[in-house]
């Protein structure tokens, strides 16, 4: 026993000279702005509730209202008796407001993913990926024991060049080909060029899915996400993928998709299948907040007004902050070791900004992950670009 604990700390040991060890925070209360985390009180800006909702009233009374008519625990699995009303029902507005036929839940995104490529592919299929994916579409198209492969990111000549490969290894056109893609990549914020990738896996009759994880809720005129934006629909991206526990607020995730597609995945998707259902009350929170964001623009406006007035901070503060048009705003700082330590700074100056680094993203690029959300002021976007900019001075 002995030995091999001193194996995982050797282990270890490296990990933590390499400045790639990962720790946890304690945080106190509930998410927001300004929160208790190990004991100081900080401004976040590394949260995913882009549009503030984890701690809306309205979402929470929905919740406690769930638990009265629900209970707490679902209690089986969806094709158990674990299906309530309440998920019920969310899927169908899920659906309706995603434009799809249909919608599917999942306990969380990454199960989400792991079930529709397991649903979809097996060793006889291909599976292409952008490089810059989130962890969970790559693990699903290396767990499916598809034929797997990378194209460069966002670079739809580099997928068409791995199309084309593909096919001329193979005689018959039973094979499926299924495309992944994030619709805003999490780690980058950039959106992904979903237009001429639909026509491309259009031509080539190869299956396009999206993971909207962070553009549900944020892109779009109306939150609809990465589709919206582009003004595509269900015809353009066949399956759509997205959380629950980001902008929405709440927890879980979705597929949404035809019929057929979704009949599939609730038939062959063991992350489906052999899981508890999320708790109803969490389906009648997610209800409310998919109402109230269809209600009130205000939450997304204010997410939008904080994006642009934290860019043109960081302009004028000649920060070189990524090119994103989203919540998410990378600041690019190379060495992980430098990274980690900002990152540390920022936090004794009482701000969380978490420092991303290898293997979350490739070598040499470690960054600063900064997040807006619709409800930082004026004055905590102020402070962050003056303390950053003393920093970054110093620093270089
Ligand atoms: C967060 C995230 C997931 C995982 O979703 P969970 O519900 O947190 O498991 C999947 N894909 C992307 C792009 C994500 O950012």
């Amino acid at each position: 026993m002995n030995n091999l604990n001193n194996r995982l700390k050797k282990a270890l040991d490296e990990r933590k000279q390499q400045h790639r060890y990962r720790s946890r925070r304690i945080s106190e209360g509930p998410q927001q702005v300004e929160m208790q985390i190990d004991d100081k009180d900080i401004i976040s800006f590394s949260s995913n509730d882009y549009l503030g909702l984890a701690n809306h009233p309205q979402i929470k009374q929905a919740m406690i209202d769930g638990v009265k008519n629900y209970g707490v625990g679902s209690g089986a699995a969806h094709l158990v008796n674990g299906h309530s009303r309440a998920h019920h029902l969310l899927e169908e507005e899920l659906a309706e407001f995603t434009g799809y036929p249909r919608a599917l839940l999942f306990s969380t995104g990454y199960m989400a993913n792991l079930g529709v490529c397991q649903a979809l592919l097996d060793k006889n299929d291909f599976v292409f990926e952008d490089r810059l994916n989130h962890a969970s579409l790559i693990d699903g198209g290396l767990l499916s024991g598809a034929r797997f492969q990378r194209y460069l990111h966002n670079d739809v000549s580099s997928l068409q060049k791995k199309l084309d490969k593909a096919a001329g290894t193979v005689t018959d056109k039973q094979h499926t080909k299924l495309v992944l893609t994030d619709g805003v990549f999490s780690m980058d914020g950039d959106i992904a060029d979903l237009p001429p990738l639909s026509d491309l896996c259009n031509k080539t009759a190869s299956w396009l899915m999206v993971d909207d994880a962070h553009g549900f809720g944020t892109l779009g005129r109306t939150g609809r996400g990465s589709l919206q934006h582009y003004s595509l629909d269900h015809n353009d991206v066949p399956i759509y993928m997205a959380t629950l526990g980001k902008a929405i607020g709440t927890a879980g995730a979705f597929i949404a998709g035809s019929d057929e597609l979704i009949e599939t995945i609730i038939q062959q998707a063991r992350t489906y299948i052999y899981t508890t259902a999320m708790p109803a009350a969490i389906a009648e929170a997610t209800r409310c907040s998919l109402k109230l964001i269809q209600n009130e623009t205000v939450h997304l406006d204010k997410l939008n007004h904080n994006i642009h007035y934290f860019r043109k901070c960081c302009d004028e503060a000649s920060l070189s902050i990524e090119n994103s048009q989203t919540a998410i705003q990378p600041l690019l700082i190379g060495d992980d070791e430098n990274a980690m330590s900002i990152s540390h700074l920022l936090f004794e100056q009482g701000f969380l900004v978490t420092a991303i680094r290898p293997p979350t993203v490739p070598e040499g690029t470690s960054r600063l992950r900064i997040t807006l959300s619709a409800k930082h002021q004026k004055a905590h976007i102020d402070k962050l670009i003056e303390t950053l900019s003393s920093m970054i001075e110093t620093d270089t």
